[in-house]
Order: C-alpha cells, then structure tokens, then sequence
C-alpha cells in the first residue's frame, strides 16, 4: 500500500507539472496567434421582430489553430483574461470589428450597429474609453454603429467605476448592452442608473422555450422590466419557430440565434444583407 502511495503522489506532480507546462504553451500560443493573425471574426445576424429586419450584428472571435483547427473563444479567452493578453487580443477585435463595419458600409449596405463582446479586465483598464475612441477615429465609423456588451457580472465588480466608465462611453455616442441577462445579479436600483439601450435575454432562460414555463416566466419578466426602464430587450439563443412565436407574443423586440442564422464570415453576412436589403 505504501508503494502504491508513494507512486499516486508522484503521478500526481507529474500531472500538475505537466498542466502547467500546458499552460505556458497554450500563452505562447495566444501570443503567436496575436502576432501572427491567426484570429478571425464571425458575425451573427439580430433580427427585428417587428420590422424583420436584420439591423446588428454581434461580432465574435474565433482562432484558426494551425494544428488544432478552429477554436472557439470558450477555449481560450479565459486564458486571455488570466494572462492579460485580453488586453491586445480585445483591441484587435475592436478595432476589426469597426473596419469591417465601415467596410460594409462603403459596399452600399444600409447601416448596421456591430456589437463587440468586453470582457471585464479590458473594460477596467485605464484608457479603455480611449482605446475604443482611437478605434472609431482609425476606422471612420460612427460611434453610433457601434455597440459594446457588457456582461452583470463585469459591471457588478465595481458598480461606481463601471457607471462612471459607461457615462464617458456614452458620451462617446457607442451603445450599450447587458450580456447574459438574468445569469448574473444586478439589483433593479443599479439597473437604472447603467446609462444602456438594451438587455440581453441570456440563451439559458430560451432554451426550454417555450415548455418551461418557470423560463417562460422568467423570459416574460425580463421583457417587462426592460420596457419599464425603456430599453430594447433581444433574446439570444433563439433557435426554433416556436421560441419566436413564444418572444413575440411576450414583446420581445429583438432575436439573435441559430434560428435566424449561425456566426457566419464577413463575406457571408454581406452577401446575406444584401439578399435581404438590396
Ligand atoms: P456570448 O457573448 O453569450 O455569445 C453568444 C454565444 O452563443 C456564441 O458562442 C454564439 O455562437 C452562440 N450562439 C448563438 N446563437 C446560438 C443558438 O441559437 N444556439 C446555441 N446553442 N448557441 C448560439 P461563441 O461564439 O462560442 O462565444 C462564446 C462566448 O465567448 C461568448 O458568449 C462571449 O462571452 C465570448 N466571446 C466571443 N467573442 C468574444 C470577443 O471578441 N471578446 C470577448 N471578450 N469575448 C468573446
Ligand atoms: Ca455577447
Ligand atoms: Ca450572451
Ligand atoms: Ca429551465
């Protein structure tokens, strides 16, 4: 029994050595990927439910592996925002983000708003406003076609600080979201005070839709307090018939998901704008 003691301990070093050693790697790699442009967006399509039209698009990251193919954010932005490479792997997608909207914009596409997802370590730094004013500028895009969302949590850190950074962003003419809506906890008191233009129903709370009834509940709920506070409340995750149907007839203003379409290239939304406005 002893040995066999003396062996499990040693397996265990090993391993954790060896997680760390992966760790290490997996920073390098971000690295590179950073210098190396191995990052590329995709852009999902929200549609109004009223007009039917797709007026924004979210913006998401992801990384083209050169052995491991292409990897979602899930996999690695923890890791960005543990080792601060967030920081230059955000401004890339911000200032990406921007072109690419401009760009459509010059296609003739009528205007869209494209939405950047922040994490809260970047949003933190001091020269975010900033950061996000050089982006605009660099880029030519109108503040007001731009969207950033930020999640409960990342405001709930430091409700004081976050207001005020969200005040200066607002001045800025960008708008602003709450991600992830409902997952995190934001009193309604400080709800009315983040200075935003719309909620986002988190996927969590439409899944089950519409069977679920305590997600129906809760889908409803989050729709009415949105109103009452006079901002636009989008669903994410919408991916059947019967959740729009469901998020209509509760008010819902807008839908983001599969439903509508998947994250697809810039080329791709462009060609699909186009089929839709053109
Ligand atoms: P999120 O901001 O909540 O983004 C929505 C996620 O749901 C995306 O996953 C999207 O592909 C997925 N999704 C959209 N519609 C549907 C649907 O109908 N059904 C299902 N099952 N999923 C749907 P993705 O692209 O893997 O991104 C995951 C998370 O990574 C995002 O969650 C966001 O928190 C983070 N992320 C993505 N891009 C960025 C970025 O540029 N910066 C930062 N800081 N975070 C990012
Ligand atoms: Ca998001
Ligand atoms: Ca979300
Ligand atoms: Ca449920």
């Amino acid at each position: 029994a002893k040995e066999i003691g003396r062996d499990a301990v040693q397996v265990f070093t090993f391993e954790l050595a060896d997680r760390a050693h992966e760790k290490l790697e997996r920073q390098e790699e971000l690295r590179r990927a950073l210098a190396q442009t191995e990052f590329f967006l995709q852009y999902q399509p929200q549609m109004d439910l009223v007009t039917g039209r797709i007026f924004a698009v979210e913006a998401l990251i992801r990384w083209r592996h050169p052995e491991r193919g292409i990897v979602s954010p899930g996999e690695f932005i923890p890791l960005a925002e543990e080792t601060g490479l967030i920081g230059p792997i955000g401004d890339w997608t911000l200032r990406t983000a921007c072109r690419q909207n401009k760009a459509w914009q010059l296609s003739g596409l009528p205007p869209i708003v494209v939405s950047v997802n922040v994490s809260a370590r970047q949003f933190q730094e001091r020269d975010w406003v900033e950061r996000v004013a050089a982006a605009l500028e660099e880029s030519g895009l109108e503040a007001r076609y731009l969207e950033l969302e930020l999640t409960e949590s990342l405001i709930m850190e430091d409700v004081q600080q976050a207001v005020e950074t969200m005040h200066r962003l607002e001045q800025l003419g960008v708008h602003l979201a709450i991600d992830d809506f409902g997952t995190g906890y934001s009193s309604l008191s400080s709800l009315k005070r983040f200075p935003v233009g719309r909620l986002k129903i988190d996927r969590s709370f439409v899944q089950d839709l519409p069977g679920d009834s305590d997600d129906a509940a809760i889908a409803t709920a989050v729709i009415s307090l949105g109103h009452l506070l006079q901002l636009r409340v989008i669903a994410e995750g919408v991916e059947t018939r019967e959740q729009l149907d469901f998020l209509r007839e509760a008010g819902c203003d807008e839908i983001q998901g599969y439903h509508i379409s998947r994250p697809i290239d810039a080329m791709a939304l462009q060609a699909l704008l186009c089929l839709s406005e053109c």
